[in-house]
Parts: structure tokens; sequence; C-alpha cells
């Protein structure tokens, strides 16, 4: 009988690592690990609304957008594409540590992060020493190297970001259409920019 209980718990173990395993790709970008999902994002999100709310805190949101990265594709190739997003999904995880922000990939190049507690002039400080990380990062492209003439190239990214705070009023998904609007008119004045809602006022998007 011993036995079979010590073999029932060892099973049960099992069940438990696999269910959080199963948690884990659930919640987390499968190509970018360090990034939540697009879908616990829409879940962190209407919960962070809902909290803030009633707390009456402020609740911010950057949009993230690298600048260009059909060129970087295009020149390099898409290996060097998905290294390009792996550093930045290091730097943004970095930043959302340190404000205790919820880090997430809203689809192909484009990331957000949720900052609880946060208005929209701190999120726009945090943004733009985040932008500022992300253009002064070198990194290495070795996708081609080993192949004969090419060693490994240095690249570089910048990326456009656009940032909102929560209004008395407005839905969560507002929030997301403002940042996503002001991230354009980040693009519109010239790229690597951060632009918050507040600063725009009648700008046509980019
Ligand atoms: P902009 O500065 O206006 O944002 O220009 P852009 O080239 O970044 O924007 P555009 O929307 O034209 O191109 C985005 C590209 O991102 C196209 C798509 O193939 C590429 N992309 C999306 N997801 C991935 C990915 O996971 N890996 C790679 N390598 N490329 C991706
Ligand atoms: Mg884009
Ligand atoms: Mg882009």
């Amino acid at each position: 009988l011993t036995g079979f209980v010590e073999q029932a718990r060892e099973e049960a173990r099992g069940w438990e690592e696999r269910a959080k395993q199963l948690e884990r790709t659930a919640n987390f970008d499968p190509q970018l690990s360090e990034l939540y999902s697009r879908r616990a994002f829409d879940a962190q999100l209407t919960e962070a609304a809902r909290r803030c709310r009633a707390k009456n805190t402020p609740l911010a949101l950057m949009f993230i957008d690298v600048d260009r990265f059909k060129d970087i594709n295009d020149t390099h190739g898409h290996q060097a594409g998905d290294g390009v997003l792996r550093v930045l999904a290091a730097i943004v995880s970095a930043h959302a540590v340190q404000c205790g922000g919820y880090p997430a990939r809203y689809g192909g190049e484009e990331l957000v992060m949720l900052c609880e507690g946060l208005d929209e002039k701190r999120a726009v400080d945090r943004a733009e020493a985040l932008r500022l990380d992300v253009s002064r990062c070198p990194f290495m492209n070795t996708a081609h190297a080993g192949q004969a003439g090419a060693g490994p190239e240095i690249l570089r990214m910048t990326v456009s970001i656009g940032v909102a705070q929560l209004q008395p009023g407005q839905g969560a998904s507002d929030l997301v259409l403002a940042a996503d609007r002001a991230m354009y008119a980040a693009k519109g004045r010239g790229r690597n920019t951060v632009a918050g809602v507040s600063s725009l006022a009648g700008e046509p998007p980019g």
C-alpha cells in the first residue's frame, strides 16, 4: 500500500508540473518568452482598469513599435528580424521589472507595457528611457556567420512609443486605441520618438 500511495503522489506531482507548463504556455508569448501573450494582456488590461477605477489610481499604457522593421527583415533576413525582437523583448522586460509594468506582445513587432499606478507623464519618462536604451543597444547578427565572406554584423534598431492614460469614462479598449494613435503620431514626428496623448492636440496621425 505504501508503494501505491508513493506512486500516486509521484503521478500527482507530474500532473501539477504539466499544469504549470500549460499555464505558462497560455500566458506567455511562444516566441518571446519574457513577454506575456496577447490573450494574457487582454485579461490583465480589463482587471487593471477595474482595479485602478476602484482605487482611483492612474493606469498608463505604452504602445511600442519597431521602426522600419520591414527594412531590417528585407536587408538582413527574417532570422535577424527575429533576433531584433528578442533583444527588444529583453530590454522591455528589464524596464517592466524596474517600474512594475506588465510587458506583452500585442502582435508582430508591436509590444505593449501596462503601467498600473503611473500617470501619463511618468509613463512618458519611462518610455523615453526605454526608447533611449533601445537606440543605444548594438547587437550581433550571427544569422549568416559561418557563411563564406559573412562575418557577424552589428545591427541597431529604434522604436516609436505612444503613451496614454486611462481617462474617466473610458473603457479598456479605448486606452489601447489612444496609445496606438499616439504611437502613429510618434512615427509622424520622425520615429525614434515618444508621444504622449496629451501632447497631440489635433496632430494628424503619422
Ligand atoms: P514603421 O516604422 O512604419 O513601423 O515600419 P515597419 O516596416 O516596421 O512596419 P510594417 O508594418 O510595414 O512592417 C512590419 C513588419 O514586421 C512586417 C512583418 O513581416 C514583420 N514581422 C512581424 N512579426 C515578425 C516576426 O515575428 N519576426 C520577423 N522577423 N518579422 C516580423
Ligand atoms: Mg507595426
Ligand atoms: Mg514597425
